[in-house]
């Protein structure tokens, strides 16, 4: 049956392609990629050679339905972006609802995600979490946005451009208050750094910060928290009190 395969990139360094990965770009008919020059270089580090199809948010409208044609005539396709998983702050959504449409198989593979790496060695909570990828560029509807967030009580992902950086934490600053947040930049390369501190801190030292990155939000502390705090706090001074 032909197949979609979504396939995760390295997000900076090349040797987090998985062998799976490299097995099925070999093995496809063609590759669906966001910036055909640069997945030509990912094959090339690889020795891949297949035909590349362009596949962005500005072409889909020929792009999808030339997709769609080859799965029907029997094709496998992978769809890489230019790093991390399709999909993911990146094109494909469209493409992946329209081949389940039409009965197509669509099957993802494991691999390399920014959020997921920041998360995890952020030290917020993981229990639960959001993802949001990039707030909107302008500033009003962003702080409107971050309005929908303010009382979210779990750790928020987000992505963001380096030029905007300064302005996205002053926004966050503004309307969540001065939270602890994690920056996590430039992830898998030689220059990887966490960030850690409240987002005053972290906005004095902003201008300077360059790379990819993202940016991790501690949830809403609740009041009902720091109550049980105090709560778990009495309780332990009446066992000492009580020998
Ligand atoms: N599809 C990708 C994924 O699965 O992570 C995300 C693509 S999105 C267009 C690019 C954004 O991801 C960057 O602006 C940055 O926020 C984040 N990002 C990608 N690579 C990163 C890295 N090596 N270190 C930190 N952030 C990264």
């Amino acid at each position: 049956q032909p197949t979609l395969y979504l396939v995760p990139t390295p997000i900076g360094n090349l040797q987090e392609m998985t062998p799976r990965a490299l097995q099925i770009l070999n093995q496809v008919d063609a590759i669906a990629a966001e910036d055909t020059r640069n997945t030509h270089k990912l094959c090339q580090a690889y020795g891949i050679q297949k035909p590349l199809l362009s596949h962005h948010e500005h072409n889909q409208g020929v792009s999808i339905p030339q997709i769609l044609a080859r799965l029907e005539g029997g094709e496998d396709i992978a769809v890489v972006s230019d790093a991390g998983y399709p999909l993911v702050s990146d094109p494909g959504q469209r493409l992946v609802k329209e081949a389940i449409e039409n009965n197509f198989n669509v099957v993802s593979l494991s691999g390399a995600n920014a959020a997921t790496n920041a998360l995890v060695a952020s030290g917020l909570s993981t229990e639960h979490y959001l993802f949001y990828g990039f707030l909107d560029n302008k500033s009003g509807r962003r702080k409107k946005q971050l309005e929908e967030l303010k009382d979210f009580p779990y750790t928020m992902i987000f992505y963001e451009a380096p030029h905007r950086i300064e302005d996205m934490l002053q926004d966050c600053l503004d309307v969540l208050g001065n939270r602890n947040i994690v920056l996590a930049r430039e992830l898998t390369k030689l220059y990887e750094e966490y960030i850690r501190g409240t987002i005053q801190e972290v906005l004095e030292i902003a201008s300077s910060l360059k790379g990819e990155m993202v940016v991790l939000i501690e949830g809403k502390v609740s009041e009902t928290k720091a109550f049980d705090m105090e709560g778990a706090l009495k309780q332990v001074q009446k066992l000492i009190d009580g020998g």
